[in-house]
């Protein structure tokens, strides 16, 4: 069977893969300034679009990038690209670059931004890590501060995130836990975290400088749905260590359990009941949801 031909949109037009290019002058790649998606499909819907196009108007504002589409327009380019691709399930990565500036830091000089929209599969965890759980570790790196870049904003300039993750791959993790600079317990590289302890389920604020996720959400929606108590609240690493359960939530890992946190094993070492009936919860709510493709 012939390949079918990748097909990347860049402002207006679909080029071939191997032809998507960006000019070396865009600032997107020379200083980490635009921002950017990741999305899910599912059986031929994109999962929570309107969510993701909000979040990343949001992110515009906060930055003072002028997109140069409408919601609508983002929309479509989303569903055209999945359509384009053949992509029903997979992962779309959309990305809003400041544009073609020169070698000086202001966008001033950067006209128009550029859109991009890749549709392509996804690589899931292993199975068998959904039912055993994750070995994680808590890296150096401190999360960034929300006063300085709010985590809120998922910006292109992920360094601090990457850097933590090269403490995990140093030290054969697949994740990262990452804290506030006072020690809080914030966020993963790429996950938001969870914990339960006596049926109640925490998480930490987003205040406290992470980035609200959408799979962070809904897992509060569907947990509270489901009579547990949710209170989003700062904790500490002794309450990771000394919980019930744990687990982490992204649109690429779905939810995945923790098992392991710097060597202290949570619970009984196994993914926990809670974490597997969200985990069962959510595969049931994400089908048929969001936007036909
Ligand atoms: N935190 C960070 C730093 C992320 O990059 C992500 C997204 N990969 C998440 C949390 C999870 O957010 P979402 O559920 O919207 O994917």
């Amino acid at each position: 069977m012939a390949t079918r031909e990748e097909l990347v949109y860049i402002d207006g037009e679909f080029c071939r893969k191997e032809e998507a290019k960006i000019s070396v002058f865009d600032h997107g790649l020379l200083y980490g300034d635009g921002i950017f998606e990741g999305i899910r499909a599912y059986d031929g819907y994109v999962f929570k679009l309107d969510e993701h196009i909000d979040r990343l108007f949001h992110a515009a504002c906060a930055i003072s990038l002028e997109i140069p589409c409408t919601r609508e327009e983002i929309k479509e380019i989303v569903l055209t690209c999945c359509r384009k691709n053949g992509i029903y399930d997979g992962y779309v990565r959309l990305v809003v670059t400041r544009g073609v500036g020169d070698l000086g830091l202001s966008p001033k000089k950067c006209p128009k931004a550029s859109v991009i929209c890749i549709a392509a599969t996804i690589t899931l965890y292993p199975p068998e890590f959904y039912k055993n759980g994750l070995k994680v570790i808590t890296a150096v790196q401190r999360r960034n501060r929300a006063t300085i870049i709010d985590p809120q904003i998922k910006s292109l300039n992920y360094l601090n995130n990457i850097l933590a993750r090269i403490e995990a791959d140093t030290r054969g993790a697949p994740e990262a836990l990452m804290l506030t600079e006072e020690g809080m317990v914030a966020e993963c590289t790429g996950d938001n975290i969870f914990l339960i302890k006596d049926g109640c389920i925490l998480t930490p604020p987003i205040h406290m400088g992470i980035l609200d996720g959408i799979t962070r959400r809904t897992v509060i929606e569907l947990a509270e749905k489901r009579g547990y108590p949710v209170k989003e609240t700062p904790f500490t690493l002794y309450n990771v260590y000394s919980a019930d359960e744990v687990f982490l939530s992204g649109t690429a890992a779905e939810l995945i359990a923790v098992t392991e946190i710097d060597g202290r094993v949570i619970g009984d070492g196994t993914a926990g009941p809670i974490t597997m009936e969200l985990l069962d919860a959510f595969q049931d709510y994400k089908k048929g949801e969001g936007a036909k493709i």
